[in-house]
């Protein structure tokens, strides 16, 4: 079955690279990295794949409100800011935050691409839900209609944009001529993993598909990412299977928690950007490849030839984390 349609958001295809210090470096297979950091600026990162399937099933069911959720420094937020202000659309961002952040990094963006943002208190995380439904029947008794999109767009329309990925990666190993043996990202809210999972399962790619855990432990995930799959296959109207106990969720590299970074994972950022010109993010990205490079050390991939690193994004979360603290990486608190 083809894809849903999508709306064109992205900058596609991404390109892939070598990266031949951070492999000898490793010194396990070869180390390739794909670019979704590029997909955009504003509209950047992994999340517009994403946006390109749920905001197309926005328009085509009359809504002219945006409204997601997630943490004061959401890449997703701010990307779904940036397609709604590109588009003409509204866009209502219910995120968690202690009281009076500062505005910097993703949560300044935000205001700049002028989404209305209602702050809730961090205990009121689990809640979300209900407040985005509340914004939407909010929305409803003015006249006019509002689109929810859960954190991270990871649902089943929103992983249609990493399926779509892979059909895109199965396009460029054609002309590269080899396919990659183990695909590797990291995993927040899971649509990223789930979507590449199944476009493996759809498009037949022999390689594995890694994902790195920066927030919670496999036991966690595992339900969660069988749930966005099942949803997934339902969308595309196709039927795979993928046990949940067959995903390769690779636990360890959380450290002291979601967004909070520790020294070796922040030494790996620092070795990736002087070796090779790329700053990955130390919120995802930073600790997916921490995860990769610690795992290749330990042996996970002595069989590989070639892993594929996603780069999912997440550059501005640098300058909120990072900026205005000790820079000397390793000495973050
Ligand atoms: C959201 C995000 C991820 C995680 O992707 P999920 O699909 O939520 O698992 C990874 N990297 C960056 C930069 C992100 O913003």
């Amino acid at each position: 079955m083809p894809l849903p349609k999508r709306l064109s958001l992205a900058c596609l295809p991404t390109p892939i690279a070598r990266l031949d210090r951070i492999t000898r470096l490793a010194g396990g297979p070869e180390i390739w990295i794909k670019r979704d950091d590029y997909t955009g600026i504003e509209m950047s990162g992994n999340k517009v794949r994403k946006l390109e399937f749920a905001v197309q099933e926005a328009l085509d069911t009359g809504c002219d409100t945006l409204i997601t959720a997630g943490g004061i420094q959401s890449n997703h937020a701010r990307a779904t800011a940036a397609a709604a202000a590109k588009l003409g659309l509204g866009c209502i961002l219910v995120l968690n935050s202690e009281p009076d952040p500062a505005h910097q990094g993703n949560y300044l963006l935000d205001e700049w691409l002028n989404a209305e943002v209602r702050l809730i208190r961090p205990e009121d995380t689990p809640f979300r839900m209900k407040f985005m439904e509340d914004v939407r029947d909010e929305l409803a008794a003015k006249g006019k209609k509002g689109y929810i999109l859960p954190v991270g767009a990871s649902n089943g329309i929103g992983s249609m944009g990493y399926v779509n990925a892979v059909q895109e990666i199965c396009e460029q190993e054609a002309s590269l001529g080899f396919k990659f043996d183990a695909i590797v990202c990291a995993i927040g809210s899971g649509g990223t993993f789930a979507g590449l999972e199944l476009g493996k399962a759809k498009y037949g790619h022999p390689g594995e598909v890694h994902g790195v855990l920066v927030t919670d432990d496999a036991a966690t995930y595992r339900p969660i990412i069988h749930d966005i799959l099942e949803e997934s296959m339902d969308v595309l109207g196709e039927s795979y299977e993928i046990p949940a106990d067959a995903l390769h969720l690779v636990d360890g590299y959380v450290g002291p928690g979601y967004a909070r970074s520790y020294p070796e994972e922040l030494e790996t950022i620092r070795t990736v950007a002087h070796a090779e010109g790329v700053m990955l993010d130390p919120v995802y990205s930073g600790k997916a490849m921490h995860g990769l490079l610690s795992e290749i050390r330990k042996g996970t991939y002595a069989k590989a030839k070639r892993v594929l690193f996603v780069h999912t994004g997440g550059l501005f979360g640098v300058f909120h984390f990072l900026g205005g603290q000790d820079a000397r990486f390793g000495k973050v608190k």
